[in-house]
């Protein structure tokens, strides 16, 4: 079965129904020699009760049960014309259907880990740019303002596109959409691996920048911004974002910091827009 894997390059799945399909041969062998010989051994029992459990392992459940089903029989019609013991028959039927109960039971309890681990997923995840959204994003935010209490070495930048309201009016909603989504992708190639981007709603979108000074957050926030100006928009478009920085030094509590963030954003878009604004007088305000 390896050098089959390693060499064949066979897929798994392909290699153990090989395997499962060998090991009922030589099974099927064995009990018409035994047959012959006079009766049906207690090994043959558990060799079939093995092939049955591989089968519920490896095939879709209704292949598994008409696999048992077959081999089942066989061992029913065997046993009887070789007036065998029937005490064996009547425990596989037990065994089999033990495997295959337990069989439906996890597959319902995997499918529906599956199903709880994709609304989990659909309700932290923002439809249209596929980043994390304000539900995914706000504990986080939470989390990195009390873990970095001592050294406070973490910023946010908050985002908002300019006179998106035009893009909408001028262009369609369709057009706005493919924008934000442009947009998304944007900040997401110029942030760190570390980084964390969302869509805190809207034409908003704020990043969460670990390990972050003051003087290195307005850097990557004017980063970000050039990188806006430059990047091919949809309907050939040129976007520009105005952005608000707050440190976590600066505030006392993760309310403080987004309200801090909030405030800068609307003195960047007064003071013209495209612009980062880190103005100080947010500290006294926030505490
Ligand atoms: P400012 O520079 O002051 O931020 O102006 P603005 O036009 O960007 O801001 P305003 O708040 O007036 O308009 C935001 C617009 O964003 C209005 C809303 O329809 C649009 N918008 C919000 N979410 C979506 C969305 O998911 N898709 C599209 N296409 N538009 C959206
Ligand atoms: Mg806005
Ligand atoms: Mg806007």
């Amino acid at each position: 079965m390896i050098p089959l894997l390693l060499w064949r390059k066979l897929p798994l799945q392909q290699v153990v129904i090989g395997a499962l399909t060998a090991a009922s041969l030589v099974v099927m062998v064995e009990l018409y020699r035994a047959f012959q010989a006079g009766g049906v051994g207690i090994h043959l029992y558990f060799a079939g009760i093995f092939l049955i459990l591989t089968a519920f392992s490896i095939l879709p459940i209704w292949q598994a049960c008409l696999y048992s089903a077959v081999l089942y029989l066989i061992l029913v019609t065997l046993t009887l014309l070789s007036h065998g013991d029937v005490t064996y028959l009547a425990e596989l039927a037990l065994t089999v259907l033990l495997i295959a109960h337990l069989s439906v039971f996890g597959e319902r309890v995997s499918a529906e880990r599956a199903e709880a681990r994709t609304f989990q997923l659909l309700a932290s995840t923002d439809f249209l740019t596929a980043l994390a959204n304000r539900r995914a994003m706000y504990p986080q935010l939470e989390a990195a303002f009390s873990s970095d209490a001592e050294h406070r070495q973490t910023a946010i930048l908050l985002l908002d596109i300019d006179h998106f309201k035009q893009v909408n009016d001028r262009h369609g909603h369709l057009v706005g959409d493919e924008v934000l989504q442009q947009f998304a992708l944007v900040l997401q190639q110029g942030v760190g691996n570390q980084d964390v981007v969302s869509r805190w709603g809207g034409e908003e979108f704020l990043i969460l920048l670990p390990n972050c000074s003051k003087r290195e957050a307005i850097d990557r926030a004017d980063y970000l911004l050039q990188q806006i100006r430059l990047a091919a928009m949809p309907a050939g478009l040129q976007i520009t974002a105005s952005c608000g920085m707050a440190h976590a030094a600066e505030v006392e509590s993760a309310e403080a910091w987004l309200l801090c963030a909030d405030r800068r954003l609307y003195s960047a878009k007064e003071s013209g827009r495209d612009q980062v604004s880190s103005l100080d007088h947010c500290a006294g305000e926030a505490a």
